[in-house]
């Protein structure tokens, strides 16, 4: 994976390239918001991750960020592939993937969606009820199996999982026994601590369930489990040092005979599902304003995206958002220096939840000013609707290569 070569672009990059993508486009895209995706920005993450977790290989989460460039650059650099249903599985093996590079990782999966994957060759799926099992006996018996169970929710994470998804300990048994009956194959287990962690330690307490439950199947007599999948949950920029090293300490203490927890060679083979550290940093948001009103010391701005669209995450995500005002037609594009006022910012549509800050300190703008966010990969674009026909899904995207290369449109 990752050969290092290309660096991400600066902030002041982005924002020359942000720039040029608009005056290139002056007639169509002038105000229409759009996104750009900095390829250099996914190299240098995926090379983060070779370096802090040689051991684990990740299975990019597809539904965090489908945007096909970046699913392009991601299979390109080697990553896997988590696919939750037959879409997706589509979508990635449209690029070339081979089959044995997605886990299907959905614990609940209609059944023509585990048709399809027996017939196109994915062969590693989740599951964490009888139900399923039965499901996968009868549509890809063939297939090798990870129990995903349930972990102590300690991360502090923003979205939690457990209250839908993992096998309870107490089901751990008799969902074992049922794959046994069956003849189907469990080849290890999985997990997430939740989305947007903040205390890492969770891995420690989720890895060791997982190993209670690799040494229940040997007490039951199974075949020896050799896969670990610790799911997703990672941040980008610091926070993903302690959580590497989090990990490690954890594969050290539960599975500290396994080579492949020291070495990432034969032995235990561990996998990650990481969405939110691959898509987050990777794009960045341009909006336009669209209309401006002052009342009293306050100034209040409507831009043409909202929280019905890609910002639709900004209730819980919040911090990891920088907004950036870009004037297009001052020396100054950044606005640095210039007074501020307390500024109200509403997406575009009739709905009043569509209210994307309040109480923000911004310059003085007007219509055709550009506001930037940057951090705006994760569950953005694939969570926005199109309520009052501004259409999330048509936001199109732009690609860095390298600085200062002129943009090229990639439409979604
Ligand atoms: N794996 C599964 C099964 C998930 O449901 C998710 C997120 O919903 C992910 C991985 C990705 O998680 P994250 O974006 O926190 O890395």
């Amino acid at each position: 994976m990752g050969n290092g070569v290309e660096k991400p672009v600066s902030r002041d990059d982005l924002i020359h390239f942000i720039r040029s993508v608009v005056s290139s486009n002056e007639k169509q895209q002038q105000t229409d918001p759009f996104y750009v995706l900095d390829l250099g920005t996914i190299r240098s993450l995926v090379n983060t991750w070779s370096h802090n977790l040689p051991m684990v290989q990740p299975f990019y989460a597809v539904k965090c960020n489908p945007n096909p460039a970046f699913l392009e650059e991601m299979a390109a650099l080697g990553t896997g592939f988590d696919c939750a249903s037959l879409a997706e599985i589509q979508t990635i093996l449209s690029l070339g993937v081979s089959p044995d590079r997605i886990v299907f990782a959905n614990t609940c999966k209609p059944e023509s969606h585990i048709k399809y994957a027996a017939e196109v060759g994915v062969n590693l799926t989740t599951f964490d009820s009888r139900c399923e099992l039965e499901k996968m006996k009868r549509w890809h018996p063939k297939c090798a199996l990870l129990i995903r169970i349930k972990v102590p929710e300690t991360s502090g994470a923003t979205f939690k999982f457990g209250s839908k998804f993992g096998a309870l300990p107490d089901e751990i048994v008799p969902l074992l026994r049922a794959a046994q009956e069956a003849k189907l194959q469990v080849n290890g287990v999985s997990f997430h601590i939740g989305s947007r962690a903040s205390n890492f330690h969770a891995f420690e307490d989720a890895i060791q369930v997982a190993k209670t439950t690799f040494d229940t199947a040997a007490r039951l007599g199974l075949p020896k489990m050799h896969t670990l999948n610790i799911g997703g949950g990672f941040t980008a920029g610091p926070k993903f040092t302690e959580a590497a090293s989090a990990v490690k300490v954890a594969l050290q203490k539960y599975f500290p005979n396994e080579p492949g927890a020291a070495a990432g060679n034969e032995g235990l083979k561990i996998m990650a599902e990481p969405g939110r550290f691959f898509a987050n940093p990777s794009f960045t948001l341009a909006t336009s304003i669209i209309g401006k009103r002052i009342r009293g010391g306050v100034r209040e701005y409507w831009i043409n995206d909202g929280v019905s669209g890609s910002m639709n995450f900004l209730k819980y995500d919040h911090d990891d958002v920088v907004c950036t005002p870009l004037r297009l037609t001052v020396k100054n594009p950044t606005c640095k220096g210039l007074k501020t006022w307390n500024s109200t910012v509403f997406g575009p549509t009739c709905d009043a939840a569509d209210t994307v800050f309040k109480d923000f300190q911004l310059p003085e703008l007007d219509v055709n000013d550009r506001l930037v966010f940057h951090n705006m990969g994760a569950y953005t674009s694939s969570r926005g609707n199109d309520f009052n026909g501004f259409k999330t899904s048509a936001i199109p995207t732009f690609i860095t290569r390298r600085p200062n290369r002129r943009p090229s449109l990639h439409c979604r």
